[in-house]
């Protein structure tokens, strides 16, 4: 017998929601349950004295990828921000990524020939054949000045483990270039939703049946059995009830001030990069969408080690919670209605946009 739905779909972050979106339009019904109050995962944002409030963390769209900026433009236009976010350290100020002003105000280097010079000068010291962790792909890529000013301190708050202990991978998000170009990213493409990320997640699931402050796990017997397929976005391990082991994530708690002036920083992210703050960075969320509210709304990030009951946000790729993965992994794909997918499912750093894509190559093929 027919069941209710083609899919019962998990979680309603990017990955569930242009799942759902894409199985709709292929004539498909489906349902999703989130066990939050809200839909959008980790990009939902909240209002806050008119302003949104990327709750879970800033969220910034980029990609190199025509075809996802317009993907994502149907639902709702971008702005034109560019993240160039600040580091101070030791009390002083400098711009990132790493590139000709970042050199400038460190070293007073003026030409590309001169800061090319002194990062030779620098990376001479560290000759490594190939990385094998955070700390030795740092040195060998930027020298030690960038490694003590900007990545050290703030990667091990970040992470809560030694530089040397992490995956060499973690670093190379960050570009570095001898032009006086102060964009975070590579990408051709890159905003913010006008009106908010909530907008994009809206738009996705118009249409769709949806139910909040659901867990899946407190019914999945029901969930089941409503529907011929599950696409799961949720954690992992928790899927196979823990049974071979707890991952491990990095948590964060955000602290929210709203302050009763305009501007508190004149930009979106200030990275503190000392250990002496216990935060990583200082979000200024008007910032993204060129707000001229009278009052501002800040938030400080604080790293924690993941427990039960906090939100897991970044995977931990090392050896030992990879090699862990890999056994979660081999018992995924004996599940054969189950379709796995998203940062948690798969236990990776995604950014959205190669959530997005995942998602659209997953259904193209369930849908072919
Ligand atoms: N990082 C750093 N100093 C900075 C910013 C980032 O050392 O000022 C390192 C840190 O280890 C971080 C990684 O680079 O986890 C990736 O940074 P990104 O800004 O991409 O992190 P996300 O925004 O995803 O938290």
């Amino acid at each position: 017998m027919k069941k209710e739905y083609d899919y019962v779909i998990v979680g309603s972050g990017l990955f569930g929601s242009v799942f759902a979106h894409e199985a709709k339009k292929a004539g498909k019904k489906c349902l999703v349950i989130d066990k939050r109050n809200h839909v959008g995962g980790n990009i939902y944002c909240e209002n806050i004295e008119g302003i949104n409030v990327h709750k879970y963390g800033a969220h910034i769209f980029h990609t190199n990828d025509k075809t996802l900026w317009n993907y994502v433009n149907q639902f709702v236009e971008f702005n034109n921000f560019t993240n160039s976010p600040l580091s101070l350290s030791k009390g002083k100020l400098y711009n990132l990524p790493f590139n000709m002003n970042t050199f400038y105000q460190l070293w007073g280097t003026k030409t590309p020939k001169e800061a090319k010079a002194k990062i030779e000068e620098q990376i001479s010291r560290y000759v490594v054949e190939k990385p094998q962790n955070l700390e030795e792909q740092a040195l060998s890529l930027v020298g030690k000045d960038i490694y003590d000013n900007f990545i050290k301190e703030y990667t091990e708050k970040q992470w809560g483990r030694k530089a040397t202990e992490l995956p060499s991978f973690i670093i190379k998000r960050i570009p570095i270039r001898f032009t006086f170009d102060n964009n975070y990213f590579n990408d051709t493409y890159q905003g913010i939703p006008i009106g908010g990320y909530n907008k994009l997640i809206e738009g996705l699931l118009d249409g769709i049946e949806v139910l909040t402050n659901i867990d899946y796990f407190t019914d999945r017997q029901k969930f089941n059995q409503l529907s011929e397929k599950i696409v799961y976005s949720g954690k992992i391990d928790e899927y196979f009830d823990y049974k071979l082991g707890v991952l491990e994530y990095r948590s964060l708690l955000f602290e929210n001030e709203i302050l009763e002036i305009e501007n508190f920083q004149g930009n979106a992210v200030v990275n503190y990069n000392d250990s002496v703050y216990d935060f990583t960075r200082i979000i200024e969320h008007k910032h993204f969408e060129f707000g001229k509210q009278k009052k501002t709304v800040i938030t400080k990030e604080y790293p924690q080690e993941w427990g039960h009951g906090k939100e897991a946000f970044y995977p931990i790729n090392d050896l030992k919670n990879q090699s862990l993965f890999n056994e979660y992994k081999k018992l995924a794909l004996k599940e054969k209605n189950v379709i796995f997918g998203g940062r948690l499912a798969e236990y990776k750093y995604y950014d959205m946009h190669q959530v997005i894509a995942l998602a659209l190559t997953k259904t193209k093929k369930e849908f072919k």
